[in-house]
């Protein structure tokens, strides 16, 4: 079983017409063609739900919560605590040093 980790779903014009929406990396990808973007969109839809080898899984994102005055963020993949430096503006997304993948913050 593969696991595609997408955040977003890109759409590309393969030519006249033709709209490609696409999910996924070069290694492992499903996409959906149509004659429009809701037509691809839908096309897409329709291949995930009937794919037995590929799952497509959207990541969770960090939520910032403050204890003794220090804001934390807990990567939802390892549960790994992330301490935000206080001279930090704001942290949007950052890759746990525990699992090293990459996280959004919610906003
Ligand atoms: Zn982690």
């Amino acid at each position: 079983m593969d696991l595609i980790r997408a955040r977003t779903v890109t759409l590309v014009l393969e030519g006249e017409g033709v709209v490609r929406a696409v999910v996924g990396t070069a290694a492992v990808s499903l996409s959906g063609f149509g004659s429009s973007v809701p037509d691809a969109l839908r096309d897409l839809a329709h291949r995930i739900d009937r794919a037995e080898d590929v799952k497509v899984w959207v990541p969770r994102r960090a939520k910032p919560y403050v204890r003794s005055g220090k804001t934390f963020l807990d990567c939802p993949e390892c549960g790994h605590p992330h301490v935000v430096p206080d001279e930090a503006y704001k942290t949007i997304a950052f890759i746990c040093e525990q699992c090293g993948e990459p996280v959004d913050v919610e906003p």
